[in-house]
C-alpha cells in the first residue's frame, strides 16, 4: 500500500471536512507497473455528491463576491503548495499512473502554471464599463460566477487536467464537484491536502470518488450545478450532452483527438524526429495530443523512418519510478489490449514494422514497446481510432491538396502538427487543418497562456489562455439609465 504525508485520509472532500459514507464500499487502485494494490478508496454513494452539491452551493457568494484579491491569493496559495510538494506529488501520481517520475513532476509544475496564469490575470474578470453609451445608458459589464461546477478529469494528467478547470473556476469564484479518474484518484486526494490547509471557504472544492455513472447522474440532474467541465471520451462527452440537454447547462468539453503529423519532403527530419519522439510517447502515448497518424512525403518516408528508428531503439521501458525509463506501462489491461490490436490489425492489413516487436513477443505486464509501422492507410484501426499508446502508424502522400484532406479526415479536431520549410506552406496547411491546436515545426502541446480545445467532435470551449479563464463566468450587463 501507499504511503505518504498527503495520503492521510483517503476519503472524499466535503464542505471542508475529509468525509466518507460509504460504509466500506470501496475501489482498488493499482500501481500499472507492478499491477499490485496500492490504495482502496470509497465509492461514495449518490447522497454525499447531493451533499457535495449543497456545499458547493452554500460557498457560492452572488450579493457579497468574493473579491479578485482573495480569489487571487487563493490561486497563489494552490500554486505554491503544487511547487513545494512536486516530488511527493510526482511520486504518487508515477505510482497510480506509470508514467516516468520526471515526467509526472513535470506535470506538477505544468499544473501550478495555470493556477500562476490565472492569478496572474485575475483581473481580466473584473467589470467594466463599456465606453460608447448605446440606448442613452451607460452599460457595465459583470463577469458572474456560473455557479457550482462539476468537474470530471480523466487518468492521463492527473494533475494537469484539475489544475486547467480548477484554476479557471476558482478566479471565477465557482465552487466545484471534482470528479477524478477512478485510475488515478491519489494525486487528487494529495491535491486536496494542500488544500485543506488553506484558507479556501468550506464547500468551495469538494471531492466525490466512485461509480461514474452515479455521479455523473446526480450531476447531469441536480438544478444546483449549471456547468460541466469534462475532460475524456468523446463517447461520455456525448452522453453528457443529452444527459444535460434538458436543463440547458452550459459544458466545456475536451474530447479525444486523432492528431495528424504531416512531415513535408522540406522539413528538417532530425527535428520532425525529436519533436515526434517528444509527443509521442509523451504519458506512454496516452495523450489526447500525441501524433496518431503520421504522414510523411514519400520522398523522405524511408530516411524519416530510419531516424525515427533509431531514436526508438534507444528507449527503455519499465516502471516509471526507477532511473532512466522513457516509457512506462500502459495504465490497464483494455489499453494495453487496445494498442495491441490496432499493431495486429496494422500488420496483417499490410504495414511493415519499422521499430519495436511483432505481437506475438510482447510480454507479460502492460509494458508495450515503442513500435513504429509504415505503409498504414484509412482501412487500419489505428488510422481512424486514438491508438493511446506508443504505437508511430506512418503513412504516405504526395501532396499538400492530397494531405491536408487526409489530416482531416476524422470526425475529430483537437492537435496537429506540421513539419516544413515553408512558412507560405505552413500557414496554409495550419488554415486548412480544422484542429483547435496546429504546431508548426514543433510538437509541443497545450500551455497555460494559449487557448486549447478542440473543434468539430473534440469538444466545445477552451482551457488556458484568456479564453479559458473566461469559461466558468456568465457576462451579465447592467445599463444605468439617466
Ligand atoms: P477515458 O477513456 O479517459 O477513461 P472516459 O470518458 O471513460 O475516458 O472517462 C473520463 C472521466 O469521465 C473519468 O473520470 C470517468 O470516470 C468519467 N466518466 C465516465 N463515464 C461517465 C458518466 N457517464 N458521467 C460522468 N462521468 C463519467
Amino acid at each position: 500500500m501507499i504511503e505518504s504525508p498527503l495520503l492521510e485520509k483517503l476519503t472524499g472532500y466535503i464542505g471542508g471536512r475529509w468525509t466518507d459514507s460509504a460504509q466500506g464500499n470501496t475501489f482498488d487502485v493499482y500501481n500499472p507497473a507492478t499491477g499490485e494494490v496500492i490504495a482502496k478508496v470509497p465509492s461514495m454513494p449518490a447522497e454525499d455528491i447531493e451533499a457535495a452539491i449543497a456545499a458547493g452551493k452554500s460557498a457560492l457568494k452572488l450579493t457579497s463576491p468574493y473579491s479578485i484579491e482573495t480569489r487571487r491569493k487563493w490561486l497563489e496559495d494552490i500554486r505554491d503548495g503544487l511547487k513545494d510538494n512536486r516530488e511527493e506529488i510526482g511520486r504518487i501520481l508515477c505510482m497510480e499512473h506509470g508514467k516516468p517520475w520526471k515526467e509526472a513532476q513535470g506535470e506538477v509544475d505544468y499544473a501550478a502554471g495555470f493556477f500562476d496564469y490565472c492569478a496572474k490575470h485575475i483581473q481580466a474578470l473584473d467589470a467594466h464599463t463599456i465606453p460608447e453609451k448605446p440606448k442613452d445608458c451607460t452599460w457595465t459589464v459583470h463577469y458572474r460566477p456560473i455557479g457550482v461546477a462539476g468537474l470530471i478529469t480523466p487518468w492521463n494528467f492527473p494533475i494537469g487536467m484539475i489544475a486547467k478547470k480548477l484554476s479557471a473556476a476558482l478566479a471565477a469564484g465557482c465552487p466545484s464537484v471534482i470528479k477524478p479518474a477512478s485510475e488515478t484518484p491519489l494525486t487528487m486526494i494529495a491535491l486536496f491536502s494542500l488544500m485543506d490547509k488553506l484558507d479556501l471557504p468550506d464547500g468551495m472544492v469538494n471531492l466525490v470518488m466512485g461509480k461514474a455513472s452515479v455521479i455523473g447522474k446526480v450531476l447531469c440532474e441536480s438544478p444546483d450545478v449549471p456547468m460541466l467541465s469534462f475532460t475524456g471520451s468523446t463517447e461520455v462527452g456525448r452522453k453528457l450532452i443529452v444527459d444535460t440537454a434538458d436543463q440547458v447547462k452550459k459544458l466545456a468539453l475536451e474530447l479525444g483527438g486523432n492528431a495528424p503529423y504531416i512531415v513535408f519532403e522540406d522539413a528538417d527530419l532530425d527535428a520532425a524526429a525529436d519533436n515526434l519522439i517528444a509527443n509521442k510517447f509523451r504519458g506512454g502515448g496516452q495523450t489526447c495530443v500525441c501524433a496518431n497518424r503520421i504522414f510523411v512525403h514519400e520522398k523522405v518516408a524511408d530516411a524519416f523512418g530510419e531516424k525515427l528508428a533509431e531514436r526508438v531503439n534507444k528507449m527503455t521501458v519499465g516502471d516509471g519510478m526507477n532511473e532512466g525509463v522513457d516509457i512506462g506501462p500502459l495504465v490497464n489491461k483494455q489499453g494495453f489490449d487496445k494498442v495491441k490490436r490496432h499493431l495486429e490489425d496494422a500488420l496483417d492489413k499490410g504495414a511493415n514494422l519499422v521499430a519495436g516487436k511483432q505481437p506475438g513477443e510482447l510480454g507479460d505486464g502492460l509494458f508495450f514497446p515503442p513500435t513504429v509501422v509504415l505503409g498504414v492507410n484509412r482501412e487500419m484501426c489505428c488510422y481512424q481510432e486514438e491508438t493511446f499508446g506508443p504505437l508511430v502508424p506512418m503513412a504516405l502522400f504526395r501532396t499538400e491538396e492530397e494531405v491536408i484532406e487526409a489530416g482531416n479526415d476524422t470526425e475529430f479536431g483537437l492537435a496537429s502538427y506540421v513539419f516544413t520549410a515553408d512558412p507560405d506552406r505552413a500557414q496554409r496547411v495550419a488554415a486548412g487543418l480544422r484542429f483547435g491546436h496546429v504546431g508548426w515545426n514543433t510538437g509541443t502541446g497545450p500551455t497555460p497562456e494559449a487557448p486549447f480545445g478542440g473543434m468539430k467532435a473534440s469538444g466545445i470551449g477552451r482551457e488556458g489562455g484568456l479564453e479559458g479563464l473566461f469559461e466558468f463566468v456568465e457576462p451579465q450587463t447592467v445599463p444605468r439609465g439617466f
